[in-house]
Order: C-alpha cells, then sequence, then structure tokens
C-alpha cells in the first residue's frame, strides 16, 4: 500500500459499528490468547490495542495512517479473542469492517491492484477459469517440469512469493472433485438425510480426495449427497481482504445455487468457508431479494464434523492404529465453536489415539493468504506449533481446513520431520475401509 501519507477517518458505508467497539471492557483476558500479542508483546498488535485503535478513528482522533493499517493487517482475523472474552466482543465483525474501510479508500500501488483484482476478481469467482488455472498446474506437476525445478533447486529463481506459493502446493489429483463425481450420489439405507455439498473453489482442485472421503462417509452414514453443480468459491478470502461487495455477490451466487434442488443441511469440510457460509444471513441482511433466502442458507450450514458427531457413526469401524495430533482449525473452533466433535469422530476408530499437545487452540499462521501476505509472523506462529506437535510425537496430523493442512505441511517439511497431515474425515474413511476389509476376511 502507498506508505507516506494518512488518510481520513471511517467512511459512513459499513462503519465498524460503535455499540460493537464499545463492548469491550479493557480487561485484556484476550491477549494471552492472540498469537501477534504472545509473539511480539505490543499492544496495538493485541485485539484491545486493535479495538482501541478501531475507536480513535471512529471518533475521528486519529486518521487511517499507515502505522493504522500494518495492525489492522497484521492481524490473523484468527478470532481467538472472541473464544477469550467474557464481554462477548465481535472481533472478527470490527475487523472485516475496519478493512473494508481501508480498501475502499486507501490507494494500493497498481502491481497490488493488479494482483488483488486477478485473484479476488477474475480466477477465484469463476469455476471455469479456476479449472484452466489448475489444468496448467497438472500439466506443470505432470511433465516433470515441477521435479525438474524441484531436484535442480531452481525455484529460488522464482520471485520470492511465487517460489513460497509453489513449494506448498501439494500433489495435484488427476481431476477435481466435482468433475469426478455425479451430481446427486445415493447415500446407504437407511437414507435419513438429503445433504448439500459444499465443493468451494481451490478445495475442489487440490483436496479432491478428501471430499471424495467426505462424499462416502456421508453416504455410510444414510446421506444421499447432492453437490450443487452452480455453487462457486464462498467469499471467505475476499472478506478477510476487505473485499465486502464481491464476498456478497458469491453468496448470492451461492444462495442461488443451493436453491435449485432441496437439501436438509449444506455441508461443508473446510473450517474457513463453513464459517463465511455461515454469516451470509448477516451479510445479506439489508438485500431485500436475499435477506430471508439468505438466513434460511445459514441455517442449514454444518461442518461435516459438527453434523456426523450428532449421532454414533454407522459401522462397521476398523482399526486405524495411530497416534493423532489434532489442531483445531482457528474458524472451526472460534468462529464455529466446534471444538469437541471432531474428536469425539476420531475417538470412535478402534485403535486410534489422540495425542493431546499444547496450544491445539492456537493459530498456525495460515489465516487465508496471511502466510503469503505476512510470511515473517506467520513462520514465527509455524515455528512454535511445531514444536508443540513434535513434543507429542504423533504418527498423523489432523486438521479440518485446507489451508491449515497446507501450512502445516509446510511446517513439517520445514522442521525435517516425517509426520503426514490429513484432514480428520480421511481417518474415518480409512476406518471404514479397514472395516469392509475386516468384514470380508471374516
Ligand atoms: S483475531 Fe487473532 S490475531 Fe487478531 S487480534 Fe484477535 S486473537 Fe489477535
Ligand atoms: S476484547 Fe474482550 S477480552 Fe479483550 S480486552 Fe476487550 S473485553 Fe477484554
Amino acid at each position: 500500500m502507498t506508505a507516506s501519507v494518512s488518510w481520513p477517518g471511517f467512511d459512513p458505508i459499513e462503519r465498524p459499528q460503535p455499540d460493537k467497539i464499545s463492548t469491550c471492557i479493557h480487561c485484556g483476558l484476550c491477549l494471552d490468547k492472540c498469537p501477534t500479542y504472545r509473539t511480539l508483546g505490543t499492544e496495538m498488535d493485541s485485539p484491545r490495542g486493535r479495538i482501541y485503535l478501531i475507536k480513535a478513528v471512529e471518533e475521528e482522533r486519529l486518521a487511517m495512517t499507515p502505522s493504522f493499517v500494518e495492525h489492522m493487517y497484521l492481524c490473523l482475523d484468527c478470532r481467538a479473542c472472541e473464544t477469550a472474552c467474557p464481554s462477548h466482543v465481535e472481533f472478527g465483525d470490527l475487523m472485516e469492517r475496519a478493512r473494508g474501510q481501508i480498501e475502499r479508500q486507501i490507494p494500493r500501488s497498481r502491481w497490488e491492484r493488479v494482483l488483488r483484482r486477478l485473484v479476488f476478481a477474475e480466477f477465484f469467482p469463476h469455476p471455469k477459469r479456476m479449472e484452466w488455472l489448475f489444468k496448467g498446474l497438472r500439466l506443470y506437476e505432470r511433465s516433470g517440469m515441477r521435479a525438474f525445478l524441484h531436484e535442480h533447486a531452481l525455484l529460488a529463481l522464482l520471485p520470492k512469493r511465487l517460489g513460497e506459493m509453489e513449494a506448498m502446493l501439494p500433489p495435484l489429483p488427476p481431476r477435481s472433485f466435482t468433475r469426478s463425481t455425479a451430481e446427486v450420489v445415493k447415500g446407504q439405507e437407511p437414507v435419513t438425510w438429503r445433504v448439500g455439498f459444499f465443493a468451494g473453489c481451490v478445495m475442489n482442485h487440490l483436496n479432491a480426495d478428501v471430499h471424495h472421503a467426505s462424499s462416502r462417509v456421508l453416504q455410510r452414514n444414510g446421506c444421499d449427497v447432492w453437490t450443487a453443480a452452480q455453487q462457486v468459491c464462498c467469499g471467505a478470502l475476499h472478506m478477510h481482504a476487505g473485499e465486502r461487495e464481491q464476498a456478497r455477490e458469491l453468496a448470492r451466487r451461492n444462495i442461488d445455487a443451493f436453491e435449485q434442488q432441496s437439501a436438509d443441511v449444506i455441508i461443508n469440510n473446510a473450517a474457513g468457508c463453513g464459517a463465511q457460509l455461515k454469516t451470509y444471513g448477516e451479510l445479506l441482511a439489508e438485500d431485500p431479494a436475499y435477506a430471508d433466502r439468505a438466513h434460511h442458507f445459514s441455517a442449514r450450514v454444518q461442518d461435516i464434523a459438527e453434523f456426523l458427531a450428532q449421532e454414533p457413526l454407522r459401522g462397521p469401524l476398523g482399526p486405524v492404529p495411530k497416534r493423532v495430533a489434532y489442531d483445531d482449525p482457528c474458524h472451526l473452533l472460534h468462529a464455529q465453536r466446534v471444538r469437541e466433535q471432531p474428536r469425539q469422530l476420531l475417538q470412535q476408530i478402534p485403535e486410534l489415539e489422540l495425542a493431546p499437545f499444547t496450544d491445539a487452540d492456537f493459530c498456525c499462521g495460515a489465516a487465508g493468504i496471511y502466510n503469503l501476505t505476512q510470511p515473517e509472523m506467520s513462520m514465527r506462529i509455524l515455528e512454535r506449533k511445531i514444536e508443540h506437535i513434535q513434543a507429542a510425537e504423533p504418527d498423523v496430523i489432523a486438521t479440518g481446513n485446507p489451508g491449515c493442512m497446507m501450512q502445516l505441511r509446510s511446517g513439517v517439511q520445514r522442521a525435517g520431520l516425517n509426520i503426514p497431515v490429513v484432514h480428520p474425515i480421511m481417518l474415518i474413511d480409512d476406518a471404514y475401509q479397514a472395516g469392509s476389509l475386516n468384514s470380508q476376511t471374516t
């Protein structure tokens, strides 16, 4: 961003709301739970300090200075402060509104504008373009070019950020999930639910295996699985980056898509997407054509762990003899308040042992695209996370968010460890496969 001037205070569009700001009683109970405060120890990089800054701009005692912008964007928007806060401050909403103000009012460099336009407007909202993008990446991988660059340490020749993004890319599945599944897949009898499945944008391509495992587990538990054909990106990245209008447009398109057929519940397996889908009601509250429909949509959204944990898993589940370190994704734990359900599900798997570790409820530093925009802070947070996980000596790390999976894989690799990182649903799917094998051999 242009960094030598200050800009005026907030404009009238979606200002951080004074009544929400004033719920902060300055007690400081959130400070120890804030990753940036714990790392830097500076008040302005704590939740309380950031609220103070937002309040000062709201009351026009402070302009939006470059330093204000920096403190807002160093926040991970992990919302750990919300869980810790006795006063129920809606910090995520305050932060996202403050960032919306920054994006509307503060000029970015030409390069940043081009990059943001490419990411937020030209690719993420367009499933066909995403399909082409990932086709290109698959070609890059299959042609041997990727292996060649890695073997000869040529990644260092790429621009730094691009090299970092490339290094985090997992091996790509041959096809996206939506291109390798039927629109409706029948569940095993007795069928009790018809679920709408949210496939997302990047995850649809990078983690098709996780989606297939999710679909199989849902089918085993009596669900017909409908993957709405017209669905698009949830808009979470847009929202965190202050692109609120684009996030609204994506919400409208998803609501339209999931109205094409009926579904009792809308299931997702990515914490960041789930948190965003659950806010559509609020996001479109002022839109007369969508307000009620958005509310109806959000009320049906559930994370896959939240949904499956309502009843014991249907058997037979076979053994998965592994020690599993389960790491809470922030947008599952803090934004959706889903903590026990993934653990409860994993504990139903025979011979699987949970390996608890310090600060499992602490951000891993992925935070959407934070690991790309704030790489230094992201790495400091990640290193501490990996140290805690390593101390628990797990065979596997499990976490329910694609960004966290990539971040933890990168941390494991940097630390020279050999611990696979998987989505918890993969372990449940493994247990079903082990259960089927057992029943065939007996
Ligand atoms: S959202 Fe996370 S990083 Fe931001 S202030 Fe709250 S706890 Fe700190
Ligand atoms: S955000 Fe909540 S926990 Fe943090 S200082 Fe304010 S009232 Fe206390």
